[in-house]
């Protein structure tokens, strides 16, 4: 009884922090990973391989009685299958699936368990289900890098769509956010790049070799110059030929595949080009790495002297007039790195458009889809060295949080309060004032940023100094007293101190005017696609006529696009907007560990994790709360089965004579609604369904 018990932290008789912890390491020493807190998943990262998902069990998780397996996340999966379908209290509608966590907490992998029990379920035919299956492992070879924190870490947040008519699946889609393109020219101690780089090196056979172009690990600069251990050639090769297969499982073209490496190639060759002062002002190419601009400008298919032009100067416009800039030796390497950088983003969101538009749902547009949301973004980062990225992550890592907090807490009290509950308030950590801090306009960071961002003569120094004019009474923010500029944001998880260098470049985030002149005339069909179209903000490509005019203009005026910071702050408002018009569903990973290490639970550092969750809080409002709040006339509707008369109105009295008939306790009526447990609503579903079947019977 008392490991049953467990299984539910929301019937924890005892409860405080101790009690919690003690609970899940209890469980985490028996690899029991996954624990309720009623209808919320907590699973803990047991960087080990678990015998717990055969398919003997993904069978048992079939819509079965659910209270009577141990938590997993399969039935987190069933839960919003049947919810969608409407079988399980409410009306069918939309639903998302959010898992939070810190990075390296298991997000990723529980997206795939997710997805992979959801195709279980629908029984999808076979070649779609492998397809939408495949879409994880393709993305994350170009989207996840190995950082100090995962070595699988996601780059990029994603949100997948399952599409549904009836049971069954008839397609996906994939939102992508803000992938770290920074990641292509430079990474850390400890880091790597995106892993398709050291797949190819590792994967593509000689004679493939020699058609992209490529040449050993240790040669190229953007790979910090690393060769390959024996081991990790077998393991990247292995992968590369999953890629492969993934690639033509999804329905890519085989000439599609070929550009796309010669242009990774590409990217590689650039980032060895070095610069030198030349004769007169200009910059010529060092002697040592003329062979990689020869290289470079042959795997994107331009002209060796054109490609070289973009790189030593700037082309504009003023009155009318052509002018001719020539750049020093930094701006040189800057306009190379942002040549990779834009290249390799374009080439990742075209994979994701790519794939959109093939699992795009093939079905007459009078039908009526459903949709079941995943949401899997990069999770919090508090590294050595915090730059603009992991200021993006961290804000999307507070609005889930603030979405998790509206949900449970908020929206539910107000209700309790609205319809006159005897109840007492559960206080949680709100975090609005640090989503404020980042998103009010006109002061909010991003706001100021954008603001700095526009002045061409504005130094990072000038955007912090403003920072700190502002915000240096901000509960959530500290100002940093050193000599470069740097200031610090008190997050719901943990103080971060961001290093403000680079934070208006990478905002701009402007490519050299002349790049996309260039790329379009590239004789490889898919680079000047990719330059020619425009990838818009929800991820797609946009059709090359539509955008012509504007490209146009864009080769002498680089400046004009929204910045990285608003478009980021718009796709996420996007998505919140699609979230909180779905219902959702929350798993809360936890990382037990800073090491990767199976079988160690940390006291300390998984208390630091509960703690910011608001697990506790999280906890009392599952046992005291009521998570399932229809009004009379949604009860009555559903269960009219079990009123027995026909034709009863569908009112209060209704659903008392409805709830006097079964064995229910712990609920409670308001003024317009009834307030149930989380548990409540699978027992109905089983009572309707006993009676449904003796009916039938
Ligand atoms: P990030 O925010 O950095 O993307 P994440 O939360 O997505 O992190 P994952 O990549 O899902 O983290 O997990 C990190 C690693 O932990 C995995 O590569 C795997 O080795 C291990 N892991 C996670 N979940 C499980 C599981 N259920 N069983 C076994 N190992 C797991
Ligand atoms: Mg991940």
């Amino acid at each position: 009884m008392e490991e049953h018990l467990q299984e539910d932290l929301a019937t924890l008789s005892e409860l405080d922090e101790k009690s919690l912890l003690e609970s899940l390491s209890q469980r985490f020493k028996q690899d029991k990973i996954y624990t309720y807190i009623g209808d919320i998943l907590v699973a803990v990262n047991p960087f080990k391989y678990l015998p717990l998902y055969e398919k003997e069990v993904s069978e048992t998780y079939k819509c079965h009685d659910k209270k009577a397996l141990p938590p997993h996340i399969f039935a987190v999966a069933d839960r919003a299958y049947q919810s969608m379908l409407g079988r399980l209290g409410t009306g069918p509608e939309n639903q998302c699936i959010v898992i939070s966590g810190e990075s390296g907490a298991g997000k990723t992998e529980s997206t795939k368990l997710l997805l992979r029990h959801m195709m279980e379920l629908c029984k999808a035919n076979s070649q779609l289900e492998q397809q939408i299956l495949q879409v994880n492992p393709l993305l994350e070879v170009f989207g996840n890098a190995q950082t100090v924190m995962n070595d699988n870490s996601s780059r990029f947040g994603k949100y997948i769509q399952l599409r549904f008519s009836g049971t069954s699946v008839k397609g996906a889609k994939i939102n992508e956010y803000l992938l770290e393109k920074s990641r292509v020219v430079q990474q850390d101690k400890g880091e790597r790049n995106f892993h398709i780089f050291y797949c190819m090196l590792a994967g593509v056979c000689p004679d493939d070799k020699e058609i992209y172009g490529l040449l050993e690990p240790e040669q190229y600069r953007y790979l910090n110059g690393a060769s390959l251990s024996v081991d990790m050639v077998n393991h990247w090769s292995k992968k590369y030929a999953d890629v492969c297969n993934a690639m033509d499982m999804v329905g890519f073209e085989e000439q599609e595949k070929v550009d796309m490496m010669t242009i990774l190639a590409g990217i590689l060759s650039l980032g060895n080009i070095m610069l030198e002062p030349g004769e007169g002002d200009a910059l010529r190419v060092t002697e040592t790495s003329v062979g990689w601009l020869r290289a470079a400008a042959g795997q994107f298919g331009v002209q060796e002297e054109e490609l070289l032009k973009s790189l030593i100067c700037t082309m504009s416009v003023t009155r009318g007039e052509a002018i001719r800039r020539l750049h020093s030796q930094q701006q040189a390497e800057d306009a190379r790195d942002s040549i990779a950088k834009v290249a390799y983003g374009r080439v990742f969101g075209w994979i994701v458009s790519k794939v959109n538009e093939l699992l795009a749902p093939n079905v007459d547009p009078d039908v009526e889809l459903r949709e079941i949301g995943i949401l899997d973004i990069f999770g919090f980062e508090n590294f050595a060295v915090n730059r603009f990225e992991q200021l993006c992550i961290n804000l999307a890592n507070e609005q889930l949080q603030y979405f998790f907090n509206h949900h449970i807490f908020l929206m539910e009290q107000r209700e309790y309060k609205e319809e006159n509950l005897d109840w007492e308030v559960i206080t949680y950590k709100d975090n609005k004032p640090i989503l404020d801090l980042f998103l009010t306009k006109p002061i909010g960071i991003l706001s100021l940023l954008d603001e700095q961002s526009a002045f061409p003569q504005a130094s990072d120094r000038d955007f912090v100094d403003k920072l700190n004019g502002k915000f240096k009474a901000h509960p959530n923010y500290e100002v940093v007293r050193s000599h470069s500029p740097a200031f610090t944001v008190v997050h719901y998880a943990a103080k971060v101190q961001y290093n403000g260098v680079g934070f208006l470049e990478r905002n701009r985030d402007t490519i050299p005017g002349s790049i996309r002149g260039l790329f379009i005339n590239s004789v490889t069909p898919l680079l000047s696609l990719l330059f020619a179209a425009t990838i818009s903000r929800t991820g797609t490509l946009m059709p090359r006529k539509a955008k012509l005019a504007q490209i146009a203009e864009d080769n002498f005026n680089s400046t004009r696009k929204q910045s990285v910071g608003a478009q980021f702050k718009h796709s996420l408002g996007v998505l919140m907007e699609k979230m909180f018009a779905a219902s959702p569903h929350f798993i809360r990973c936890i990382k037990p560990n800073c090491t990767k290490s199976p079988d160690v639970l940390d006291n300390n550092f998984v208390m630091d994790q509960l703690r910011y969750n608001g697990l506790l809080e999280t906890i009392r409002i599952r046992r005291d709360g009521f998570s399932w709040r229809p009004t009379f006339k949604e009860f009555a509707e559903r269960y009219s089965l079990l009123l027995l008369k026909p034709d009863t109105p569908l009112n209060r009295e209704s659903c008392m004579h409805i709830l006097n008939n079964t064995r229910f306790t712990g609920w409670t009526c308001g003024s317009s609604r009834l307030f149930f447990k989380y548990w409540h609503q699978e027992e109905l579903a089983r009572l309707l369904d006993r009676l449904g079947k003796a009916a039938v019977a």
